[in-house]
């Protein structure tokens, strides 16, 4: 029923919560999964195209999971009330979309006990939004799936101020200290295609300077 990028995901959903959300549930085939593995959890999951609203309830349905999972249509976090769930999962977006979604509506963060967030680009901008609320990321993960590259970042809240270094922000403070196969194909690619960018604009007759600084510095670090 999942991919192994879901069930990574689903994996850090902590067992002893009453309720979740999933932002972008699509067929809802994440708060199914958690549903059927565990019998005291439930889920609401939003989306904001109708199209995949219906693929979620009739999804639900075919699990006869409806009294459990309830599925609302609507943008980001307007479909959960304040203090309603425990963790909120928001998977398979880009980073900034994902960011987006939280900033839009941060008082709905409120009581939540854990952001479980899988970008799949711009994981740097999720780590800024950790640290402009004060989220501390707890968990880092990198995984292929089938030839793509995923991260996934686990966030929690805390009452002290959360700082990360450009360079921690930029790979992730966590997976810099514990990498694996994936994080290597992701960043030796990522070091191809900027070196290669350095070399079309050096060759350019107008040069952004603070660009190339920007991606010169972007592959010190990777490298
Ligand atoms: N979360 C699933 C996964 O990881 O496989 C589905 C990912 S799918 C690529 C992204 C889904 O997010 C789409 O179904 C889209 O309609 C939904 N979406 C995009 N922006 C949204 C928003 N602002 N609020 C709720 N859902 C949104």
């Amino acid at each position: 029923l999942l991919s192994k990028r879901l069930k990574l995901v689903a994996d850090y959903i902590p067992d002893n919560i009453q309720s979740f959300a999933d932002i972008g549930s699509d067929h809802a085939y994440l708060p199914c999964y958690v549903c059927l593995n565990n019998s005291s959890i439930q889920a609401i999951a939003g989306e904001v195209n109708r199209g995949p609203w219906l693929s979620a309830k009739q999804q639900v349905d075919q699990y006869h999971l409806s009294e459990r999972i309830d599925v609302r249509l609507g943008n980001g976090l307007e479909v959960i009330k304040q203090h309603e769930v425990d963790c909120i999962a928001i998977a398979g977006m880009g980073g900034t979309l994902i960011t987006d979604i939280l900033t839009n509506d941060v008082s709905k963060l409120k009581g939540v006990q854990r952001l479980i967030l899988q970008p799949n680009i711009d994981a740097q901008s999720i780590r800024e939004f950790a640290e402009d609320f004060s989220f501390q990321i707890c968990h880092e993960n990198i995984l292929d799936d089938d030839g793509y590259i995923y991260e996934i970042l686990v966030l929690e809240p805390v009452d002290t101020n959360v700082s990360y270094t450009d360079k921690e922000k930029y790979l992730g403070p966590l997976i810099i200290n514990d990498k694996n196969d994936a994080f290597y194909t992701k960043w030796k690619q990522v070091l191809q295609k900027k070196q290669r960018i350095i070399d079309q604009m050096a060759q350019a007759k107008q040069v952004d300077q603070n660009k190339i600084q920007l991606f010169k510095q972007q592959v010190q670090w990777i490298k």
